[in-house]
């Protein structure tokens, strides 16, 4: 007990206090024995009273040395113990600070974020205030900022961050390459726990990098879950955590080869090759491969082209991640991290499927395809508990005996046709939109019955009614989210300025939305729709009968659509972007508010539109996003 504490004493660095306290508990914890830190004091007082110095006494006898000893050699011995334990452990405590710290971080910028945008959604005045030179300088380049041309299309098919998100994960990032890569000490040479340079730095850098991975890696299961609690406090878009789930995967995949190189240059540094042989680091190589295909296989253009094969392979390979990482981590007692990833996933699919419950769970809906626009009315009764605002979606399964497990995000609205229900619009794609509406065309009538399960509502609504005036510009079935907007808009206010202005190919495109659009008539808002390509279904001058026959009945449609609509102002050609945001700003009187539901390069366009001419206006700007991709 003594000659413990009497070595801390030879380190002025080292608290004895603080010292003799830990041996107090250690005594009792590992051993049952009852000390007090003035007991090991009193001894330590003793032990220096009695201490021999064996290079100063000649007569000192080495083979049966009758007194406590000390001496330059013994005091070496000592020093390079007690570093070569400090750097090995210290680096474990500096790495679980440092991820921490991480973690903090992510909660300072979530309340930070939550308390400006509460303020947004809950105050007019506040909404109405941030304005002037400094304010619109920062939102230009910064909250509203893109980087480059077409930020939102990207040349492999995914979603770029923005310039908010970028900031963010610049951070994350260079925080993360440093931390694993600044030790913050060297080994020193002829260190007692690892044999030589390699071994030791190997280990310090293994062991950096999987203690940062394991705090970082349960936010990498909350951000992309749907009932994700950071979404509720910051009122971020969902969009904006797939984004930050995407890049934190990727630092923790760098953080993850760092740790596999490291251990794998630690073990030929000891030559223990029979490491092979054991378990956890058989565990660990196989986590490490889980990992890196996962991260292949959720590149951009496998998530646009084949996403069902994509979500199927990413959820089952991230279940076997877990597996082998949490056996790999058990064996140095890091397990928790993946309990508390399996906890987070496992309670949003609960909340996912208590939603379905409330929403009814299975109901038959009514599915009608418009052939023409390629667009899909899924139309289902409400649910009694759960209410959609505008600009909410629902994610929707077919239950059909193949495809059931899908589940699809789609706008909801009210609907027009049926008392009490909901109406989701879908734009057919190449999946299970196809297969739906093959289902349809099959059918003879183009409608069929199919039983769905809702898991809803999910999407924060955008606070609209405190600007004095309101621009939505959309594009197709982009309306869907804009049109209940309107609707709540003018409802809630009849003297509000709302303007829509929407985006179609050909006039038959409208046809499908004709109902919804009836209800602004006789309203103070006056939708304008651009018909990019007009003369697409008026032709008339075909030779085959039957065509001929078709176009005359497209046109007597197209003519009775434009008599309900005598309303609606139609423009031929595209929706110029920059001219319809400049009119708007410049014919306010006060503050405005656009919204923009439309294709990704629409969306970008009204983006920096926007924000090019914030200082075009003395009141406040303000543009909301409103996207159909993740
Ligand atoms: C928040 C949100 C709201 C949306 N609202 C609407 C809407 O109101 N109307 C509308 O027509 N479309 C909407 N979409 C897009 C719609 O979800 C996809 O078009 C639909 O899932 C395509 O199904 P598919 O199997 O036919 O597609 P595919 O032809 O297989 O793929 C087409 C595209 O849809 C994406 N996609 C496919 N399945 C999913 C899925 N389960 N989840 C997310 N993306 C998927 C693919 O990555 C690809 O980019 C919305 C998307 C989001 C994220």
């Amino acid at each position: 007990m003594a000659s413990w504490a009497y070595c801390c004493s030879t380190f002025p660095e080292v608290s004895q206090l603080g010292f003799n306290e830990q041996i107090v508990e250690m005594c009792e914890e590992n051993a049952n024995q009852t000390w007090t830190a003035d007991e090991i004091s009193a001894n330590l007082v003793k032990y220096n009273s009695t201490i021999v110095n064996i290079e100063s006494d000649p007569s000192f006898n080495a083979t049966s040395p009758q007194f406590v000893v000390t001496g330059k050699k013994l005091n070496k011995i000592a020093h390079a113990n007690f570093i070569s334990y400090k750097h090995r452990w210290d680096n474990v405590s500096n790495s679980h600070y440092m991820g921490i710290a991480f973690v903090a971080a992510v909660g300072a910028v979530t309340i930070v974020a939550g308390l400006i945008n509460w303020s947004l959604r809950l105050s007019r005045r506040y909404s109405n205030a941030v304005v002037g030179r400094v304010p619109n300088f920062f939102r230009k380049y910064f909250t509203l900022g893109l980087i480059g041309n077409h930020l939102h299309v990207n040349k492999l098919q995914g979603i770029n961050p923005d310039r908010v998100e970028a900031f963010f994960i610049f951070i994350m990032f260079l925080y993360s390459i440093l931390c694993c890569t600044i030790i913050g000490f060297n080994y020193l040479p002829g260190d007692t726990v690892f044999a030589n340079y390699q071994a030791g730095t190997s280990r310090y850098w293994g062991d950096r990098s999987c203690i940062m991975l394991s705090y970082q890696m349960p936010l990498l299961f909350i951000f992309p879950g749907r009932n994700n609690f950071f979404q509720y406090i910051t009122r971020w878009k969902y969009s904006r955590f797939v984004t930050f789930h995407k890049w934190l995967g990727r630092i923790i995949m760098m953080e993850i080869f760092i740790h596999s190189f490291a251990m794998a240059s630690q073990t030929y540094a000891l030559d223990k090759f029979t490491r092979f042989g054991t378990d956890w680091y058989r565990y660990g190589i196989t986590a490490c491969v889980c990992a890196a295909v996962i991260i292949v296989l959720a590149a951009a253009p496998i998530r646009r082209f084949y996403y069902e094969l994509f979500l199927t392979v990413h959820v089952v390979l991230v279940v076997m991640f877990l597996w082998t990482a949490w056996r790999h981590a058990y064996s140095q007692a890091y397990q928790d991290f993946y309990w508390a990833c399996c906890a987070i996933w496992i309670f949003d699919t609960v909340v996912r499927f208590i939603r379905i419950v409330l929403f009814g769970g299975p109901k038959t809906a009514e599915i009608e395809l418009f052939p023409g626009e390629d667009v899909l009315k899924v139309t289902v009764s409400s649910s009694k508990i759960l209410k959609g605002t505008p600009g909410s979606h629902a994610f929707i399964h077919f239950l059909t005996p193949l495809r059931f497990w899908q589940s699809h995000p789609f706008t909801v609205y009210p609907s027009e046709t049926h008392e009490g229900a909901v109406t989701f619009t879908c734009r057919v794609k190449k999946g299970m939109t196809k297969f739906l509406a093959d289902k349809c065309k099959s059918s003879g009538n183009n409608k069929i019955s199919m039983k769905i399960c809702v898991d809803g509502y999910y999407g924060e609504q955008s606070p609209y009614q405190f600007y004095d005036k309101t621009v939505f510009i959309t594009g197709g079935t982009g309306i869907a989210g804009p049109y209940y907007h309107c609707k709540k808009l003018i409802q809630t206010d009849s003297n509000r300025e709302v303007k829509l202005y929407w985006s179609v190919r050909t006039y038959e495109c409208i046809k499908w939305f004709v109902p919804e659009l009836l209800t602004f008539k006789d309203t103070q808002l006056k939708p304008v729709i651009f018909v990019s390509q007009p003369e697409n279904n008026i032709s008339s001058t075909s030779s085959d009968d039957n065509e001929k026959k078709e176009s005359d009945v497209d046109s007597l449609e197209k003519d009775d659509v434009l008599k309900q609509l005598d309303f609606v102002e139609i423009k031929h050609g595209r929706l110029s972007v920059a001219e319809i945001v400049t009119a708007e700003i410049a014919s306010a009187t006060g503050s405005v508010a656009f919204g923009a539901c439309a294709h990704t390069q629409v969306v970008d366009d009204v983006r920096r539109t926007v924000a090019n001419s914030l200082d075009h206006s003395t009141h406040k700007v303000e543009y909301f996003e409103e996207m159909q991709s993740w």
